[in-house]
């Protein structure tokens, strides 16, 4: 199923982003947890695409497993920036033969060793490209990313959504957001992309922190704001992981609750591989989800 046609259904859909294993011997556990994830029934799955070659393997494998055994829709991730034309052409025959419907196209992180070169004898430089490329290659319904909080390269807001407005024009048919801790930040982003033409469903990406350790790594890894509500909790709690998951899982779904209660149907939650994670958030808007209020 094209997730666009999800995303243009009225109620409230929730989604979950998972990772492919990084070597073969922890493919059935890293398999089995993103199984018990689609067992929860969220609207689609998706699954990231390591840029150095790292975890990129086994993408496609997750994505075809969970469709096949839970018919749960899956969005396959794929880079270009570390990549030869050659391999991304290749990758996407094969999402072709194996009925890979939804593709989110990213440029992927610049790594140390292209970071040292000369960025015109890169064969990709920026996301639009493998966009372009996509929609010439095939009926795929495309995903793309963007940054409530502006991606670190970008001199300016303005600029950015310039960019951005050029992906959708390329052929994204709807975008995700890197992890946002503060709704505020995503309305008023949505509200610059709306003013800016950009008309595409824009989900929210939400990231349950369930351990204080994982709060440095995702302000690390994001640039994301913590507010100081967050931090509090991260404060008080942090040092009991029980009571720390909890109050992770409850901030995470109360910013959903939020989310859907201004408009926004659509939400997926970087699920980081934790069916219990999943399944809590899940059971916590069992009352609410696959509804329509409007
Ligand atoms: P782009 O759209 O190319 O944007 C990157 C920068 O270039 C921005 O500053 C933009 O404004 C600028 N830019 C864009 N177009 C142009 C242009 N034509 N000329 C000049 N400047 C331009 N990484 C992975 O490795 N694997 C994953 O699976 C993965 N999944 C992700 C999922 C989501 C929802 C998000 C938000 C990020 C994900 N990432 C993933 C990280 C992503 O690859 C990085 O954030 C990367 O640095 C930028 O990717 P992009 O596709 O947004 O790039």
């Amino acid at each position: 199923m094209r997730i666009i046609d999800i995303l243009n259904q009225k109620n409230m859909s929730l989604s979950f982003e998972v990772f492919p294993p990084k070597k073969e011997s922890s493919f059935s556990s890293v398999a089995r947890a993103t199984e018990e994830i689609a067992e929860c029934r969220p609207a689609f799955m998706s699954v990231t695409y390591g840029a150095g070659g790292g975890t990129s393997r086994f993408t496609l494998d997750i994505a075809k497993n969970i469709e096949e055994k839970y018919q749960v829709p899956t969005l396959a991730h794929l880079t270009c920036v570390s990549s030869s034309r050659e391999t991304v052409h290749r990758k996407i025959r094969e999402m072709k033969e194996r009925g890979i419907e939804n593709v989110m196209a990213l440029r992927g992180d610049l790594t140390p060793e292209l970071m040292g070169t000369d960025p015109s004898q890169w064969e990709y430089s920026h996301a639009v490209e493998l966009v372009r490329e996509l929609k010439e290659s095939g009926d795929f319904c495309i995903g793309a990313a963007c940054y409530p909080e502006v991606h670190p390269d970008s001199a300016s807001q303005k600029e950015d959504i310039r960019f951005l407005k050029e992906k959708v024009e390329a052929g994204a048919d709807f975008l995700t957001t890197q992890m946002v801790f503060d709704n505020n930040l995503f309305y008023n982003f949505l509200y610059k992309l709306r003013e800016a033409g950009v008309t595409v469903p824009v989900l929210p990406g939400i990231m349950p922190i369930t351990n204080a350790k994982q709060v440095e790594r995702a302000v690390k890894l994001s640039g994301s704001f913590m507010p100081q509500r967050f931090k509090s909790i991260v404060d008080y709690f942090g040092s009991d992981p029980e009571a720390m998951k909890q109050a992770g899982i409850a901030y995470a779904t109360d910013q959903i609750i939020d989310l859907y209660a201004n408009g926004i149907t659509n939400v997926h939650v970087y699920s980081m591989n934790k069916p219990d994670v999943a399944k809590a958030i899940m059971g916590n808007l069992s009352a609410i989800l696959w509804k329509d209020f409007a």
